[in-house]
């Protein structure tokens, strides 16, 4: 079993050295409470991308193996793929929709796992100006900062770092 476990980190650490270094720094570094979210906006779409710790959202990090956790698992993912415009501002993203969204869990060994969101919106109207109230530190707390970059065609990027549980940015 020793053996078996040796030779899997040996594999493990060998494909991180090759092409999935920058992969594994990234994971490695990662910082409990840290979310980003990255909203690339072209005229009246976006696409949204939410990296976090998955502690931020399960509360825990490793596999879900109990029927509690991967409860867990299945709420919070539904939540983010279905409702991630409501913690956004529903009201002011009224004429949006979700045209796709997918969710995956990446681990870093037995104890820490990120979670990736990616969802493509489509709103009947530009996207530009709108002010936009963020409510998702206040139905996930444990997030202590989500980081939100919004970029739009041909136009520097606005970074908000949102740290409480009602928060404002313009688009
Ligand atoms: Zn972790």
């Amino acid at each position: 079993m020793k053996i078996l476990t040796l030779i899997l980190l040996l594999i493990t650490t060998t494909s991180f050295a090759g092409k999935h270094k920058h992969h594994k720094k990234s994971l490695a570094k990662h910082q409990h409470g840290a979310v980003t979210m990255q909203i690339n906006i072209v005229k009246n779409e976006f696409n949204l991308e939410l990296t976090s710790p998955a502690e931020s959202f399960y509360e825990f990090e490793h596999t879900a193996k109990s029927d509690k956790d991967k409860n867990t698992v299945e709420m919070v993912n539904k939540d983010l793929k279905e409702n991630i415009l409501t913690y956004l501002d529903s009201a002011s993203l009224s004429d949006c929709k979700i045209m796709s969204s997918e969710l995956k869990q990446e681990f870093e060994g037995k104890n820490h796992s990120e979670i990736h969101l990616n969802a493509s919106v489509k709103c009947e109207k530009d996207l530009a100006s709108r002010k936009l109230s963020v409510t998702l530190l206040e139905k996930y707390p444990r997030i202590e900062m989500l980081q939100i970059v919004v970029t739009k065609e041909a136009s520097k990027a606005d970074i908000f770092k949102v740290k409480s549980k009602k928060e404002e940015i313009t688009l």
